[in-house]
């Protein structure tokens, strides 16, 4: 059979209408699915053992003799053996093959075989049990590096093994996809060497040189994608044109003066939002460093527009924080501010949606109620996504795709992150966005001083509360409790705690108020409340009612009590750095010294190592890049939020140096190119068209 890159896998050896469906299962119809079908590991099969010197439980090859004819034996229904004894000068293994009757014929006594498997010792005899074997001198599947595919049931890698390399000879007559001065200039593999060596590799080196070929192609497509992404963006030539206003006029209404950073961003996006084109831009900021004012500037130049603006939180309590500080900004304005989240009743929602529908409410806050179906907007020109990483490609174009409906143009969108990420990673998960960057605390903010403690200081620190408390300051107390519902946002904390800890919460708060602060008002909150306890009580904490506040993670968004000064994390080792920073994030937001206190049993060196990291900075991201090290892009990256294509090779966090590479080249490429019509840049532009089949609308 010559085989084409188009063969299909039916006309493959060994490939009947059930290998088949499998096999489509898996994505695989033809030759070159095959060949992108790449393996997910490896195992070195080149070293060749004696029978004496094999290590016994791995899987490893021998050179041996047939020493006799093979004995099969019915053990009984459904249960067959074949055994053989081999040989070689250093002494005897015994072969059982279960159920391969075949073998009675395939072995031949007198002649020689490689034998792979893994060696038993049963006393002073070596066994081994179904090896796979092959002549010795005639080897295709032992003697080399070998191939370990991704597989689905019924599938064997031995046979997904034998079907690439049957398809391995049309790579010949694979058109090259990256174009030659790329290749030459990145000091990549050509194609054809790359895919060969990818399944069955000549060496480490090879399959080295192999990856680095085909990790970067894919991290070029998707880098050339997401340039696209953006482009169309910016091509889509309307927006509602927002007219720029004299800034002091918003001003006035704040509190405070506005940093020099915060008047740069607001300054860029008055910019964006008056160009006639959709903006696409994330903020991002520190925690602290006063997103919220910016973000309310945007509303408020639409709002004075005579446009409505929606801005959405990740948690029910931190919307309708926003909700009451926006109401009381904007108040003197004109600028009418309404709230829209899951837990109104029917009726409340029924009419917040009416006058959102009308043009009643300027300014919505609310949470992902904000754009679930059915509620429709009259003037809706900017949508605002605050705190939150959490948002993915994906939804940021459901979040543009909002308004079309009403006749108006795409709105505009914002995102606001204090996650602080490593720029590599933000040009990826927000390759699609323009950023700008608060780097800039408001002025008077002494840093948060940060300790871990160990159990035996608790004392102490509960007389720290107190003493915090006698100041007139709040606290905070955070227990890990998981609790992770939709509608209340991110709750939980990495590397989980069971259910059972929510109760934690509770008991400790009411232990906390039995045994130790009879005296002191003490409140509790979790995601799982009733919305209006919820509401309640975190009310009362901003009014200054609640002196300690025992919570869950659930204030780890946003919530802004200037006048909290100290913030405790029982089980601090349970956290991630990145989200310990934005808990402590909740204090050090007003004028006094503020305190961070780390409380951990944990026995382990690395988790005392990362908490002291901690301690010893404020620099988010610094802290952010330590985490990452430490625990993986899963934060980041966790169930595919980021609306990313599936990657096959690329690790987004390990491959940071090859994927600022490839973004080079796709920046150089798309300059020279945009549209990618020159004949030879095709091949490319047809990459990532597969590569982003499920964001449609990237080429429209
Ligand atoms: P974040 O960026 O974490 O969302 P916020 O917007 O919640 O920060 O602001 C944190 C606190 O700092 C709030 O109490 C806010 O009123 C205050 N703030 C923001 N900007 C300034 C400023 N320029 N000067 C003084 N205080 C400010
Ligand atoms: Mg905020």
């Amino acid at each position: 059979m010559a085989v084409t890159p188009d063969t299909p896998l039916l006309e493959f050896t060994g490939v009947g209408e059930q290998r088949f469906k499998k096999l489509e299962k898996l994505g695989l119809t033809k030759a070159d699915d095959l060949l992108a079908h790449y393996p997910r590991d490896y195992e070195d099969r080149r070293k060749i053992y004696t029978i004496r010197e094999a290590p016994p439980g791995q899987r490893i090859c021998i050179s041996a003799m047939a020493a006799e004819h093979p004995r099969r034996a019915r053990i009984r229904k459904g249960l067959e053996l074949v055994q053989v004894k081999v040989v070689d000068h250093t002494g005897a293994l015994h072969l059982t093959f279960f159920n391969q009757g075949y073998v009675e014929q395939a072995l031949r006594a007198g002649e020689e075989y490689i034998f792979f498997g893994a060696v038993e010792e049963q006393g002073r005899r070596r066994t081994m049990i179904n090896p796979i074997f092959e002549h010795l001198g005639k080897q295709s599947v032992t003697g080399r590096i070998m191939p370990i595919y991704p597989l689905t049931a019924g599938l064997s890698n031995h046979l997904m093994a034998s079907l690439v390399r049957q398809a391995l000879p049309c790579v010949a007559a694979l058109p090259e996809t990256l174009p030659q001065p790329i290749r030459q200039g990145h000091n990549l593999a050509a194609l054809e060497y790359a895919l060969r060596n990818i399944h069955f590799p000549q060496d480490e080196h090879a399959l080295e040189i192999a990856r680095r070929r085909l990790t970067f192609e894919e991290l070029f497509y998707l880098s050339v994608g997401l340039s696209f992404l953006r482009h169309r963006r910016e091509a889509i030539s309307l927006a509602c044109a927002i007219p720029q206003r004299p800034q002091e006029e918003f001003l006035t209404l704040l509190p405070f003066s506005p940093t020099a950073a915060q008047l740069r961003v607001m300054d860029e996006i008055a910019a964006d939002l008056s160009s006639g084109r959709p903006m696409n831009r994330l903020v991002q900021g520190d925690v602290g460093s006063g997103k919220t004012a910016v973000a309310t500037y945007a509303g408020w130049l639409c709002a004075m527009a005579g446009y409505q603006c929606a801005l959405m939180a990740p948690t029910e309590v931190l919307a309708e924080q926003h909700f009451r500080s926006l109401s009381a900004l904007l108040a003197p304005a004109g600028v009418r501010v309404g709230l829209l989240t899951g837990s109104l009743t029917p009726s409340e929602k029924k009419k917040v949606r009416a006058q959102l529908a009308q043009g009643e409410i300027d300014f919505a806050v609310g949470t992902h109620a904000l754009i679930s179906q059915g509620v429709e907007f009259h003037r809706l020109a900017l949508i605002v996504a605050d705190e939150q990483h959490r948002f993915g490609v994906a939804q940021r174009s459901a979040l543009a795709g909002k308004s079309e409906t009403g006749g108006m143009p795409p709105p505009h969108v914002l995102v606001m992150s204090a996650t602080p990420i490593p720029r590599t990673l933000a040009l990826i998960i927000y390759g699609d966005l323009d950023i700008s960057i608060i780097n800039e605390l408001p002025p008077g903010r002494t840093p948060v001083e940060t300790y871990v403690v160990r159990e035996d200081k608790r004392q102490r620190m509960y007389q720290f509360v107190r003493k915090q408390v006698s100041q007139g300051r709040q606290v905070y107390i955070i227990c890990p409790a998981v609790e992770d519902t939709p509608e209340n946002g991110p709750e939980s904390a990495w590397g989980a705690s069971s259910p059972a800890d929510l109760k934690a919460v509770k008991t400790y708060t009411e232990h906390l108020q039995r045994e130790v602060f009879p005296d002191l008002t003490l409140g509790l909150l979790y995601g799982k409340m009733k919305p209006k306890e919820k509401e309640a009580a975190m009310a009362a904490f901003v009014r200054g009612e609640i002196q300690v506040l025992v919570s869950t993670t659930v204030v780890e968004v946003g919530v802004d009590v200037p006048n909290a000064s100290l913030i405790i994390i029982e089980n601090a080792d349970r956290f991630g750095l990145s989200q310990l920073h934005q808990l402590r994030g909740r204090v050090g937001r007003g004028k006094h010294q503020s305190y961070c206190v780390l409380i951990t049993a944990t026995r382990s060196a690395e988790a005392m190592t990362r908490l002291r990291t901690l301690a010893s900075t404020t620099d988010g991201f610094r802290i952010s890049e330590e985490d990452l090290k430490a625990r993986g892009p899963g934060d980041f990256f966790g169930n595919r939020q980021h609306g990313l294509p599936q990657m096959k090779l690329a690790d987004l966090s390990g491959d940071m140096a090859l994927l600022q590479e490839a973004q080079q080249a796709a920046n150089q490429l798309l300059t020279q190119d945009p549209a990618l019509t020159s004949p030879d840049n095709r091949p490319v532009l047809q990459r990532v068209r597969n590569m982003f089949a499920d964001t449609p609308d990237i080429f429209n």
